[in-house]
């Protein structure tokens, strides 16, 4: 039996632990059983699944998926939440403790030998102000997520999950796309948390997919991206002139790509700056001469 954490449960936890949430930490605590299960039930796991999850906190989340997974990676990077999260399941999940492996410890850090077994999905309330770059961090680092299930801020939420065209549409929502496919499956409302957020919260689900067919390489894509939204609203003929060497420059290699130089980065799929970023290997130097 697994005992989820009410709002009582989590003052006195934290009150016990002399823990006062930071904004820096992006410390907002789920007190909603409902909620948790909610979450759980979207992640969708089977019992072979080995979940991570990024910044356990006081363990709401936690206790919820050792009821489903096989193991359950919690990487926390404050000191005292870590400690204390081993004797909270022993408490309210004494069978499924030995599921759980604490990782006291930054995600953005994290490296794929780090973690054993092998995560094959992400399910977390991520600290809000990191939650796009440890996404695509854990990504990159760890082939074997094939899904996952976050709780990001809904500006953010919304932001990841645009299609091509849209005004939200940026650069965490490009690079995403590079490995996975994303929707935005509902929204939480900010009571659900102590403390009580000004925002509120999107859950976005995503499945791993092949990256585009390409010889370039990721980082080489990422900096196109990165170009193009640098200065946002810009037509890519100007964006990518820095990156190019020169607005001459850019309108050749986007002429290569078969993109229109007036067009700007927020229309353009992952497939497409992968289009362009193959192209701009023969780009000229600073001139703008295209040697190629
Ligand atoms: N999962 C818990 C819940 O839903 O109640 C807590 C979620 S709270 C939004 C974010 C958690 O991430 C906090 O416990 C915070 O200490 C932790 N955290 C913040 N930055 C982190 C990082 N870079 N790496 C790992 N954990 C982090």
């Amino acid at each position: 039996m697994v005992r989820l954490l009410g709002p009582a449960e989590i003052r006195d936890l934290a009150a016990r632990l002399g823990i006062r949430p930071t904004k820096t930490l992006g410390q907002n605590f789920m007190h909603d059983a409902n909620t948790v299960r909610r979450i759980v039930r979207e992640a969708r796991l089977s019992a072979t699944d080995v979940v991570l999850e990024v910044g356990p906190g006081l363990g709401s989340l936690t206790l919820a998926l050792l009821a489903e997974a096989a193991h359950v990676h919690a990487v926390e990077i404050d000191p005292v939440l870590a400690a204390a999260l081993p004797a909270t399941v022993a408490t309210h999940a004494p069978e499924r403790a030995d599921r759980l492996t604490v990782h006291r410890q930054d995600a953005l850090h994290l490296t794929a030998e780090q973690v054993t077994p092998p995560p094959t999905a992400l399910v977390a309330n991520l600290p809000y102000n990191v939650a796009v770059p440890v996404v695509l961090h854990l990504l990159a680092e760890l082939p074997g997520l094939t899904r996952g299930l976050v709780l990001v801020q809904l500006e953010v939420a919304q932001r990841l999950t645009a299609p091509p065209g849209s005004t939200v549409y940026g650069a965490p929502t490009a690079k995403l796309a590079w490995y996975a496919e994303a929707r935005l499956v509902g929204r939480v409302p900010p009571t659900v948390f102590w403390p009580v957020p000004r925002v509120e919260s999107g859950l976005v689900a995503f499945h791993r997919r092949p990256a585009p067919v390409t010889d370039v390489d990721r980082a080489e894509v990422f900096a196109v991206i990165d170009a193009a939204f640098a200065q946002r609203r810009k037509t890519l003929r100007s964006a990518l002139a820095a990156w190019a060497g020169s607005p001459v420059a850019a309108e050749a290699v986007l002429t290569r790509a078969g993109v229109d130089p007036t067009a700007r980065g927020e229309q353009m799929d992952i497939a497409t700056f992968a289009r362009i970023a193959r192209a701009g290997r023969d780009r000229g130097g600073p001139a703008g001469i295209v040697t190629a």
